[in-house]
């Protein structure tokens, strides 16, 4: 086969804030925002039916935060160096009036990016209005268009058709790029990979192919599943070639590379086969306000009780939480990926408690 060859990508912007970096120099760029754990699919390697069937206590509403208490978060993180935010969930779309959350976080000085990720089924009524609210792009999970194995995965709700046509609304109301997650297991999608690329290439957006992660307690692993991201380009390269591109900034997860034949880009996610926690930069706030430094992380720092907390004013709750979160990324050490075999190794009962997918968003 062909080898693959490089060509250049933008550099990266420079946040205003004054900037933290953890025990390992990794400064904070990124901050995903959960909005809710619940979901109207029940995908079986995040939320199996099994688990999470009818009747499973999800947060209570009063214990989510309220978009007032996002922004005040996202505010701080932007003075610490946060430049991008992605929206995630659960499913966000089912919160609704998201788009006056976009509106609000395009006004704090630093953020130059906020992107969504989605199921897709909301999408085709709301994106006009996250549109003009000034989201610019969007990512779509989508990891089969047989109607048969969506319909396996998502395990409820079905809805390909309303899924595919959230992604050309996407792409109709002018997001760009709109890119599409797909989670490769082997045996269950893998023999869509072709498919799944010339659907990208067909539609205009932008195929991004997920390594199936360990990641959570609840989800019965099953590592025979991987299908490695090498495997994945080959076969995408050997049909339509590839070009590969120099990362677009610091901390890029995706590893990108441009059709050859100069129809669009093409994204790999390679968290299990080549990790990337040595430029991780990224920190997330699950729909309850905790904050992870690490998606395989068990305990979160509780934000919640600082923003409510009825003893202090304004300018006190702000200190703290300036204080806690400077601390909390500052004394980060997480690199759970390049360390994953280590943890394998020790026994159930000596392995710590992990964060589920759901509750903090991918
Ligand atoms: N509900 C939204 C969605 O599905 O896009 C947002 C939240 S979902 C948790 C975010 C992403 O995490 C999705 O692209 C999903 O496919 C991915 N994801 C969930 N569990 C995963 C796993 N075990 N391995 C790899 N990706 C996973
Ligand atoms: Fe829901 Fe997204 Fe999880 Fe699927 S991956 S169950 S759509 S939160
Ligand atoms: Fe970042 Fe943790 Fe993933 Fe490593 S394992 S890339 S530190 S989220």
């Amino acid at each position: 086969m062909e080898s693959i060859v490089r060509q250049h990508g933008k550099s990266s912007s420079s946040g205003t804030g004054v900037a933290v970096t953890d025990r390992l120099g990794r400064p904070l760029r990124d901050l995903r925002v959960s909005l809710t754990d619940e979901c109207n699919f029940r995908c079986t390697y995040c939320m199996p039916e099994e688990l999470f069937g009818e009747g499973h206590p999800f947060l209570n509403p009063r214990n989510l935060l309220s978009f007032d208490e996002i922004e005040n978060v996202v505010r701080h993180a932007a003075a610490m160096g946060v430049q991008k935010v992605k929206i995630t969930g659960g499913e966000p779309l089912l919160r609704p009036g998201v788009h006056t959350l976009v509106r609000s976080l395009r006004e704090i000085p630093g953020i130059d990016d906020i992107g969504l990720i989605t199921n897709g089924y909301h999408l085709a009524t709301v994106a006009q209005r996250l549109r003009d609210a000034g989201l610019e792009r969007v990512t779509v999970s989508l990891d089969s268009i047989d109607p048969d194995t969506f319909d396996r995965i998502v395990g409820r709700g079905g809805g390909l058709n309303r899924v595919l046509a959230g992604i050309r609304t996407a792409r109709d109301v002018g997001m760009d790029p709109v890119k599409v997650n797909m989670v490769v297991q082997r045996g269950i999608n893998d023999g869509e990979i072709l498919e799944m690329a010339e659907f990208g290439r067909r539609e205009g957006v932008e195929m991004r192919f997920i390594e199936y992660m360990d990641v959570g307690r609840r989800n019965e692993y099953n590592r025979s599943l991987l299908v490695p991201n090498r495997e994945v380009r080959d076969t995408i390269h050997a049909r339509y070639p590839l070009v590969a591109n120099e990362p677009a900034y610091y901390g890029e997860v995706a590893e990108t590379y441009a059709y050859r034949d100069g129809t669009g880009r093409v994204g790999f996610v390679s968290s299990m086969t080549q990790p990337f926690c040595g430029s991780c930069t990224r920190l997330r706030l699950s729909a309850d306000g905790k904050l992870f430094r690490c998606l395989f992380s068990g305990i979160g720092l509780d934000l919640r009780s600082i923003l409510r907390d009825p003893d202090q004013d304004d300018e006190t709750r702000n200190l703290q939480l300036d204080t806690a979160v400077r601390r909390f990324w500052g004394i980060r050490e997480d690199r759970y990926s390049e360390r994953r075999a280590e943890e394998k190794s020790l026994p159930g009962s000596r392995r710590e408690e992990r964060v589920e997918m759901y509750r903090m968003g991918g």
